[in-house]
């Protein structure tokens, strides 16, 4: 409260910015399946005094005095990732996604050296060599890809690719694949060709520590996740790798990539640890499963085509072609009814990427909320209704107040959003 109250009169306008967003996460049906909602304790330990501090190293080993305290924090945060995932090791400095790939490729291999990753437009990730991104500029990169009929990953064309091109590195990973990834299947291509593997976890590591999605620890070399995704934690990441690569990974990470550690957002990430090791979590990772089916069949119901059939995880990805609507028209008119969602290619998409035939649909933030099931299924319907009804004005207003009364029900930041009003 006298937090708020300070910020309000040192700078209303970030105040307003804050108060704004507070209450637009409220409000709204987060459906961005890489969002999610983390606690008060994690936002408690973000908002923190550690963010002055200095800490280049690691903990016992740093460059500065006095770090006392963010050692201890940084070392709870090391712990309780091993003990999460029952990794050999782990890195909780880097400071985002992308970082933590870069991270993992300068460790394992050079610039100019040979990656391969999925395509960007079945699924894969920016990072895992898309020309316009770092890993695309510094890496000779072999894109491998979905299979036309299944639409999952193909493993018998990635490993002919990784014969022909003898990759120093194959990622495994991806932010728009619904299926499960096999990474046993992805080391045994590795251990042919002679390649690392480096498992980007990012989307789906809330969905393996809780032992719903196939682990890639016992197999990859390293593995990297971001940690606000289904993980519920802070924005940033985490590199794991076997005992072989700790000290390549360390290196790279500091000195190689980064400076001083955010020590605040490690401590964040310590609190979401402790909160993924208990029985709640995995209960609420399992609903986020259960979410999904329940919206997809729903969707596949109202006569959507949704890529690979279905979905083992938190995500979807709906082809809108049936409707004759793009991606983007769909993001745009969901949007206007206060459903947030992402426009997304769809394997083979005849649409270009800003425009698109799809969109992706995840459950991690609505059932962060407390919604089930019957939830999804009336939300697939108000998609639905918005999605039949491009541009009708009653419509879009009916479908918001529906959706006020939705997000009503359950409340998000209630306490904060209180406080806010009060200021
Ligand atoms: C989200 C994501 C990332 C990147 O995370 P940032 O923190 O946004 O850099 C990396 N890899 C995959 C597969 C992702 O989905």
């Amino acid at each position: 409260m006298e937090n708020e109250k300070i910020l309000k009169k040192t700078d209303p306008e970030i105040f307003d910015v804050i108060k704004g967003e507070t209450n637009r996460e409220h409000s709204t049906l987060e459906l961005i399946a890489s969002e999610n909602f983390c606690s008060e304790a994690v936002l408690a330990a973000l908002g923190s005094v550690l963010t002055n501090k200095y800490a280049e190293g690691l903990p016992k080993k740093r460059y500065y005095g006095g770090c006392e305290f963010v050692d201890i924090g940084e070392t709870l945060a090391i712990e309780r990732a091993k003990q999460l995932f029952g990794a050999d090791h782990a890195n909780v400095q880097p400071h985002s996604g992308t970082q933590a790939n870069m991270i993992a490729y300068y460790a394992l291999a050079n610039p100019g050296d040979t990656i391969m990753g999925l395509n960007l437009s079945h699924g894969g990730h920016l990072s895992h060599g898309h020309p316009i991104n770092f890993s695309g500029k510094y890496f000779k990169v072999f894109h491998y890809g979905v299979n036309p009929q299944t639409e999952v990953v193909d493993y018998v064309e990635l490993r002919k690719l990784a014969l022909e091109h003898k990759p120093k590195i194959i990622v495994s990973g991806a932010s728009a694949h619904p299926r499960f990834l096999y990474f046993d299947k992805f080391q045994e291509i590795c251990d042919e060709v002679g390649a690392f593997q480096v498992a980007d976890i990012a989307h789906t590591a809330g969905l393996v520590a809780a032992g719903l999605h196939p682990s890639p620890i016992p197999y990859a070399d390293v593995v990297t996740t971001t940690t606000h995704k289904t993980l519920r934690g802070p924005r940033g990441a985490i590199i794991m790798c076997k005992a072989k690569h700790a000290e390549a990974i360390d290196k790279t990470t500091f000195p190689g990539m980064q400076g001083g550690p955010l020590e605040h957002v490690i401590a964040a990430k310590a609190v979401a640890f402790k909160e993924a090791l208990t029985d709640d979590f995995k209960a609420y990772q399992k609903q986020v499963v259960a979410n999904a089916k329940a919206l997809a069949d729903e969707i596949a119901k109202l006569g959507y085509r949704l890529v690979a059939g279905g979905t083992d995880t938190h995500l979807m990805l709906v082809d809108l072609r049936s409707k004759n609507i793009t991606g983007r028209d769909a993001e745009n008119a969901l949007g206007k009814s206060g459903i947030t969602v992402n426009r997304n290619t769809i394997p083979f998409d005849p649409q270009k990427p800003f425009v698109t035939s799809g969109i992706r649909l995840g459950t991690p933030a609505l059932t962060t909320r407390g919604m089930k099931e019957f939830e999804m299924k009336k939300i697939a319907g108000l998609i639905d209704k918005v999605l039949s009804n491009i541009d009708n004005e009653k419509v879009s207003e009916s479908v918001k107040a529906e959706i006020k009364q939705l997000t009503e029900s359950f409340p998000l930041y209630k306490e904060r959003r209180r406080i806010y009003d009060t200021l």
